[in-house]
């Protein structure tokens, strides 16, 4: 009997332990929660009793991009829309291309180049980059005989009485100034006079016996086919038109009256001033004096540059 009481004691006991455990293992009455990790909308969760413990998390949003509104780094959820791409202009070399994100639309617009002219490469207008080189000068290379300020050049030419007989002398730029204008030289808008002292001087015997006949003529450094005007109206001024960043230019020229000229003593001398009217900061333009001989079947003294350009001839660039 008492090892009996003893059994029933041990299964109550055992009993007791099974149900301990059981409501350990399957409730929380002992405060033995068994929370989950806390979300971005829900705190921690009791598995099993639903009981709650902190606060939700919140979300995590990283900013808004081009082509994603912001989103959560936990969870994906978004709020707002995309920013949509801020796209700058085309360019030339460059399509549409959104500032933030570097992303093109479209293709690049390519460049717009001008014509090359005497003065500059071809030039894009929209961005000013340029291709290559200006067009090369008729005159660059050629061999000629370019003067100097304060040089005396030897100088042949015919005789005056006799266009069969040569002569030789000198001619020299006394002096080369560029200026607005003046009483001899009207000024114009946008031009400037590039005024040039010259003086011939013959002494030779030919000279004295049977005196000169100079041909002086004006060219373009630039096109040797430049137009030159045969006359010269009211006030003295002959006209010409040089090429300048591509476009036909008037210009004129002036010649005036001798400041000395004639016999002195055994020498024939002339000084006078020739004047050109040109655009602001034009380089091209040429005195040039050349061998009678050329212009004597010609009804004209300023013949083409192109006629006269040899290795005889003496030129002065106005630059
Ligand atoms: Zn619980
Ligand atoms: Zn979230
Ligand atoms: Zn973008
Ligand atoms: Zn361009």
């Amino acid at each position: 009997m008492k090892r009996t009481v003893l059994w029933i004691g041990v299964g109550v006991a055992a009993a007791a332990l099974a149900a301990l455990v059981t409501l350990l293992l399957t409730t929380c009455i002992f405060g033995n929660h068994r929370y989950g990790e806390p979300s971005c909308t829900e705190p921690q969760v009791c598995a099993r009793c639903r009981k709650t413990r902190g606060e939700a998390l919140g979300h995590d949003y990283r900013p808004a991009t081009c082509t994603e509104p912001e989103t959560c780094e936990r969870c994906g959820q978004t709020r707002g829309e995309a920013l949509g791409h801020a796209y700058l202009p085309a360019t030339c070399t460059e399509p549409e291309t959104c500032e933030r994100c570097g992303q093109t639309r479209g293709e690049a617009l390519g460049h717009l180049f001008t014509e090359a002219t005497y003065q500059s490469a071809a030039t894009c207008l929209r961005c000013g980059v340029e291709d290559g080189d200006p067009i090369v000068a008729d005159l660059e290379g050629m061999a000629l005989t370019y003067m100097e300020v304060g040089t005396p050049y030897p100088y042949t030419t015919a005789s005056y009485e006799d266009h069969d007989i040569d002569v030789t002398g000198t001619v020299e730029i006394v002096d080369h100034t560029v200026i607005d204008g003046d009483e001899m030289f009207p000024a114009r808008e946008g031009y400037e006079w590039h005024v040039v002292t010259l003086r011939l001087v013959f002494s030779g015997e030919d000279a004295q016996q049977n005196g000169m006949q100079s041909a002086m003529t004006y060219g373009d450094y630039y096109a040797t086919d430049a137009e030159m005007g045969i006359g010269t109206d009211e006030n003295g001024l002959r006209p010409f038109v040089v090429n300048y960043y591509g476009s036909r230019v008037q210009c004129w020229q002036k010649t005036c009256p001798d400041e000395e000229g004639g016999w002195f003593e055994h020498e024939l001398r002339y000084t006078w001033k020739e004047g050109v009217q040109v655009p602001c900061g034009y380089d091209g333009t040429l005195l040039i004096f050349y061998h009678y001989d050329l212009a004597r079947n010609s009804d004209r003294l300023y013949l083409p540059a192109g006629d006269v350009l040899d290795e005889h001839a003496l030129v002065f660039r106005m630059q």
